[in-house]
């Protein structure tokens, strides 16, 4: 495991990622489930590993974006109900059904289509049923209790499709991290929802797992946790907008370090990197380092943003280039080739946070961790030491 090319990696606390979880299970209502979000790679962390972590620490689904994703953590010796969040085609109705895992229906003609391949495949597929009640994304919509009660009597042929099973009905809010005294769209939404399984309840229809609550709801609406919810970036250790205030401590689980390639004393009026679009005004000392754009990092935070090296703060100087940067360590005494380079998470007494970068790449903190390249090697760590690590170029 220490044999691994020093060049920008991850390293993952599964300290902070299960303290987490356990903060979550504990302002949860003790009747309610936790399913957690592992879409896009575990929000950049790594799918494979988080998802057996919280197998272990008792979490009750898992739940992804897409089918491929689905199949990655099933094949990996899962065995959690995995939600699919969103769209797959009808003819997977077999791969659904053979991985186990659920999958959302949208639409009463989605519930036929599917019904009708898993018929072909004699399979019958797990299903939960999306009610569109504000998003306006995917879902039956049900937002006017008079106009959309068409919606109910769909729900109700969908769960009278032979080859499907709907054992859940949820919805997704829009704006849950930025609860209002007044007209709240969350609680809108809600009551929508509330509305929605009344009137199914009229027809005798009901469903084991209702839920809508993501980590916005968590947070802010703690009534709203219904059978089951939805954790996702607090898992991860970050909240879902600066205007929330968390009831309880999340730790950032990952940091992202590089090294110095190499270091360089530039004389003054010299132009940095691409375009040169900075130029020297005195004697500097430049610290190449081998991270870029391409490794996830935005070229909007050229000349922007700042990494820590020696426990001090280093600006980035000039253009950020697809696999590479120049930083200026002038004014920082320690430094050589190899030093390690924190860009996100604490060295000394300096911390860079993911909020910090997002705000400076005009990013949101989700976009920012799940689009870090897959050229970075996630390390995941307990108790300070390397457990098991993930290289997606070079496995094994
Ligand atoms: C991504 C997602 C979540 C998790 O959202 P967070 O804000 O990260 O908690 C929950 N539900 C659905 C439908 C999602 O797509």
């Amino acid at each position: 495991m220490k044999d691994f090319l020093k060049r920008t990696w991850i390293e993952v606390d599964s300290n902070a990622l299960e303290e987490n979880y356990k903060n979550i299970r504990n302002i949860v209502d003790k009747n309610s489930k936790i399913m957690c979000v592992v879409k896009a790679d575990a929000y950049g962390h790594g799918a494979e590993f988080l998802s057996r972590l919280y197998q272990n620490l008792g979490a009750d689904w898992l739940a992804v974006s897409n089918l491929e994703e689905a199949i990655q953590i099933r094949k990996s010796g899962i065995d959690l109900p995995i939600l699919i969040l969103g769209y797959t085609q009808p003819d997977m109705a077999c791969k659904l059904s053979c991985y186990s895992l659920t999958q959302t229906v949208m639409s009463l003609s989605y519930a036929e289509k599917l019904s009708e391949n898993a018929l072909k495949f004699s399979v019958i597929v797990d299903v939960h049923i999306k009610i569109d009640t504000g998003m306006n994304r995917i879902g039956l919509n049900y937002q006017d209790m008079s106009k959309d009660r068409y919606a109910i009597y769909e729900i109700e042929k969908i769960c009278r499709l032979k080859h499907i099973c709907a054992s859940g009905l949820y919805t997704h809010f829009s704006s849950s991290d930025n609860k209002q005294q007044k007209n709240d769209y969350t609680i809108w939404q809600f009551n929508n929802f509330q509305s929605a399984i009344e009137n199914l309840k009229k027809l005798h229809i009901e469903f084991r797992l209702k839920h809508c609550s993501n980590s916005g709801a968590i947070l802010n609406y703690p009534s709203m946790n219904m059978d089951l919810v939805r954790a996702g970036i607090i898992l991860y250790g970050l909240l879902p907008s600066s205007k929330i205030n968390a009831r309880v401590k999340f730790y950032p689980a990952m940091q992202w370090k590089t090294i110095i390639s190499q270091i360089k004393r530039i004389r003054p009026g010299s132009a940095i990197s691409y375009g040169g679009t900075f130029c020297t005004k005195q004697k500097t000392i430049a610290a190449a380092v081998p991270v870029g754009y391409a490794d996830g990092y935005p070229r909007a935070l050229s000349r922007r943003a700042e990494m820590i090296v020696c426990g001090k703060r280093a600006p980035i100087l000039g253009t950020i280039c697809m696999d590479q940067l120049v930083l200026d360590i002038t004014s920082i005494s320690g430094a050589n080739k190899n030093s390690i380079v924190t860009i996100l998470g604490r060295d000394k007494t300096e911390e860079i946070t993911v909020d910090e970068l997002s705000l400076l790449s005009d990013r949101i903190n989700y976009e920012l961790i799940c689009t870090i390249g897959k050229r970075v090697t996630r390390f995941f760590l307990k108790e300070g030491q390397i457990v098991e690590k993930l290289n997606y170029i070079c496995p094994n």
